[in-house]
């Protein structure tokens, strides 16, 4: 394979190979059933326990208040479904207009179109806290309140502790999808009315197919996948036993070099921000740029389509991402960006840049230089200057 520059962290991380290290044993020799009394599965059972303590500690929480699942859509799907079997007088539920599709396909398949509620952005993609404050006034048929912690695609920052603050005086559950927010910056749940989250292990360095949902300790919890008696009767199904211990060693090293990798990565996504600034003209940030994950950006490039951009940056190796991955080889302008007010055709002129740890600032310096190069390119031969 030629060298590629990777800029897309936000659709999924290189694994870590301390992560992959420790899944290996549990892959051959330890491939034990949690479940089994014997020693095998009591091996099984321990390794699944200590990743549950190291994911906790992530997200500062109590061990026992962690579920592991296959991923953040099931975390969601789980969260949204338990919500919706609590009380049969309170189905409604109250997101944001930019949730992802794993929150936006589950009210769709699970929700009553005229009880799901959608709250929407500013331009620079913060929720309207006070249409929020009004809905949740007026109802009180609201079961859930769904907002995620950081947007895939902007990386802008949503207030969850106030807004499950918010949920609480309305006696709403509050859910919170942080899978591209854990990792990236500190939580501290425990403290807060946040009542359920979603995380997912693939977006800190841990293997696919695995994440988790937090369920405090205070929320009433009605499991989606019923069978056997895994997770504490929470989530039916023999456990992924070495992808549990890859996410728990990948949350662990996530928990450590948290403080530092914020300012890495904020330095490489400055470092990259201000090559383009100033080697191209006619960029403009999508979203707050103060109100941001520390790893993601999202560009407009005036007078270039964002799909051929990424065809001519994907000729010159470098990987990023137009809208979230899940809506990518689907054309659609992104409904984040259309949410924050930009026209289809603005939306279309976007890319999503997003860096992690493995990244470094030579290769930053060189990805800044292909995209400047790139553009140049493509708005000369559509003769425009922007
Ligand atoms: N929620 C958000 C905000 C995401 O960005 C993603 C993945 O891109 C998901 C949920 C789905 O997570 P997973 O890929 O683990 O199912």
């Amino acid at each position: 394979m030629k060298h590629v520059i990777y800029l897309d962290n936000n659709a999924t991380t290189p694994t870590a190979p301390e992560a992959i290290n420790a899944m290996i044993p549990f892959m051959r020799w330890q491939f034990g059933n949690p479940s089994s009394y014997h020693i095998m599965g009591r091996l099984a059972a321990t390794a699944v326990e200590q990743a549950r303590e190291q994911v906790a500690g992530l997200l500062g929480c109590g061990p026992g208040e962690i579920v592991f699942t296959s991923g953040g859509t099931e975390a969601d799907n789980a969260a949204i479904c338990s919500a919706l079997s609590a009380d049969s007088e309170r189905q409604g539920v109250v997101t944001s207009s930019v949730e992802h599709p794993a929150v936006i396909q589950t009210l769709n398949r699970f929700c009553p179109g005229n009880l799901a509620h959608r709250v929407g952005v500013d331009e620079y993609g913060h929720l309207d806290v006070s249409a929020l404050d009004a809905l949740l006034r007026r109802r009180s048929d609201i079961a859930l309140l769904s907002v995620m912690a950081a947007n895939n695609e902007t990386g802008v920052l949503f207030q969850v502790e106030e807004l499950a603050e918010l949920a609480h005086e309305h006696g709403v559950l509050f859910h919170t999808d942080a899978v591209q927010a854990v990792g990236k910056i500190p939580f501290a749940v425990a403290s807060t009315k946040i009542g359920l989250l979603s995380i997912s292990s693939h977006k800190l360095h841990g293997p696919k197919g695995l994440g988790a949902l937090y369920v405090s300790r205070r929320t009433r919890f009605h499991s989606m996948l019923v069978g056997g008696s895994q997770e504490n009767r929470r989530r039916a199904g023999t456990e992924n036993v070495a992808g549990i211990v890859g996410f728990g060693v990948a949350a662990e090293m996530a928990r450590a070099a948290l403080a530092q990798e914020q300012t890495d990565v904020a330095n490489m996504r400055h470092q990259f921000e201000e090559a383009i600034f100033n080697a191209i003209p006619c960029v403009q940030i999508n979203g707050d740029r103060n109100g941001r994950l520390p790893n993601t950006t999202n560009l407009r490039f005036s007078g270039v389509d964002g799909d051929r951009l990424l065809v001519e940056l994907d000729a010159a190796g470098l990987c990023c991402s137009a809208g979230s991955a899940c809506a990518s080889g689907n054309s659609k302008p992104s409904h984040v960006l259309m949410a924050m007010g930009l026209s289809a055709e603005d939306a279309k002129r976007s890319l999503r840049f997003s860096f992690s740890r493995y990244n470094t600032p030579e290769e930053v310096q060189a990805a800044a230089e292909i995209v400047s190069h790139s553009i140049n390119m493509l708005r000369r031969s559509a003769r425009t200057a922007c």
